[in-house]
């Protein structure tokens, strides 16, 4: 198995002899076959290939491979966007009058997706705490859970999960643990090797990079054994009667998940991410070791000249010793965490937009985690709605300005803050 940087570069597609070097766009939504027969074993999947770009794409597929590979998975699938990753995720696994247990901190999208949409679909959901101790989480389980939700490090609140807590948990209830991964990135972080059994991202933030293409991707690690649960998961254990009774454990193994979420979900709900994203996203993954070690440096520099300034109340980033989740970040990130930091400023909500108009480098933008650094104050963005009092109920300090650190020198960086603050 070679290194990830190598991985990033060389996994995926393989040229053979004659073939392009570069993994090509099969910018085609139909393949083409010469017997009706095989085709009909196609849409039986009885035999693998492919005949819509709906269910799967070859260029699609080499990049998902790639992301696989980074994670030490065993199967992985793209989709339209980190929202259509997450969905189906737990869709896969979950019907109406099933239960998730999910993460407080996780991203706004993610939180509203599982608490109002699929609420609507007849999925309940109890949020949890993830600092609280494992007796406490204990309580939030029922017999008809059937997965755990949580981020790595929760966007924007920086919280660093506590993986190896969540998975004995989950696993003592025979559910897995899907984590999304977005903020750490496979380089920085691999859910897998600390019993996480499904790993997802929004390839749309530092995967791509560069702000280019919205995408997602699901990952599963075969570890979880669906099949000693038939009756927690009908889905995956029993007979699909849109597929003449196949049933995903006994056909397709340890690939079982992702058939059924690529063969039926994406069949019937249709979320494909598009081969020229795909295209797009395998540029930006093939950079991705040397970005986020940037990514990482920067952040940890600009969190450290926050930390010092006279004008800043205080500064997030599991990077710096002191931080909440330090030993955590330490634990499961040796390398680095993410680009992301959040901050406020003594003089509160006021001084953060005066501030942040006075920026000149750091553009404000709603989206993190690609080469430009940028800025965000929810207080006066994504949560302008709330007063200072609702904003407290929500986690989102008034003052808090989330600073998304890119990869220009970080003298100039730090120079953008210095004269905004000063
Ligand atoms: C952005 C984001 C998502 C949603 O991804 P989209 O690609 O915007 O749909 C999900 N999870 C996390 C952690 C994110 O940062």
């Amino acid at each position: 198995m070679y290194k990830k940087e190598t991985i990033c570069i060389q996994s995926g597609w393989k040229p053979k002899n004659g073939e392009p070097r570069v993994l090509p766009i099969y910018q085609s939504t139909t393949f083409k076959y010469e017997s009706s027969e095989q085709m009909g074993r196609l849409f039986d999947l009885e035999e693998s290939g492919y005949f819509y770009s709906r269910m799967q794409n070859p260029t699609n597929d080499c990049v998902a491979q790639k992301i696989c590979e980074l994670e030490g998975g065993v199967a992985a699938m793209l989709t339209s966007s980190g929202q259509a990753a997450n969905h189906y995720a737990v869709f896969n696994i979950c019907e109406a009058g099933d239960h998730v247990v999910m993460s407080s901190t996780v991203y706004g999208g993610s939180f509203n997706l599982i608490t109002c949409t699929m609420k609507k679909m007849g999925i309940e959901c109890t949020v949890v705490d993830p600092d609280a101790p494992a007796e406490e989480l204990e309580k939030a389980f029922r017999d008809h859970t059937k997965c755990v939700f949580a981020e790595t490090i929760a966007n924007p609140a920086l919280v660093v999960l506590d993986i190896e807590k969540f998975a004995k948990l989950a696993h003592a209830h025979q559910v897995p643990l899907i984590v999304d991964n977005t903020f750490a990135t496979p380089i920085n972080c691999n859910p897998f090797k600390w019993g996480a059994d499904i790993v997802t991202h929004s390839t749309t933030k530092y995967m791509d990079g560069h702000a280019m293409a919205l995408g997602g991707c699901i990952v599963d690690s075969g570890n979880f054994d669906w099949a000693a649960y038939p009756e927690k998961f009908p889905g995956l254990c029993t007979p699909d009667e849109s597929y003449h009774g196949i049933v995903y454990t006994e056909k397709f193994g340890k690939a079982a998940y992702i058939t059924k979420a690529t063969s039926q979900l994406m069949r019937d709900l249709g979320s494909m991410q598009s081969p020229q994203n795909a295209f797009l996203l395998n540029v930006g993954l093939e950079t991705l070791p040397l970005r986020m070690e940037r990514h990482c440096y920067n952040a940890q520099k600009c969190a450290e000249f926050l930390q010092s300034h006279e004008k800043v109340a205080w500064v997030n980033y599991p990077g710096l010793p002191g931080n909440k989740y330090y030993e955590l970040a330490k634990k499961y990130m040796p390398k680095g965490t993410c680009g992301v930091i959040s901050f406020g400023l003594k003089g509160g909500r006021e001084a953060a937009a005066k501030m942040m108009d006075r920026l000149e480098l750091a553009a404000i933008v709603t989206h993190v985690a690609d080469a430009r650094t940028s800025v965000l104050h929810p207080a006066s963005h994504t949560h302008r709605q709330m007063n200072d009092e609702q904003l407290k109920e929500a986690g989102v300090a008034p003052d808090l300005i989330r600073l998304s650190v890119g990869i220009e020198h970080i003298d100039d960086i730090i120079a953008d803050l210095s004269q905004s603050l000063a």
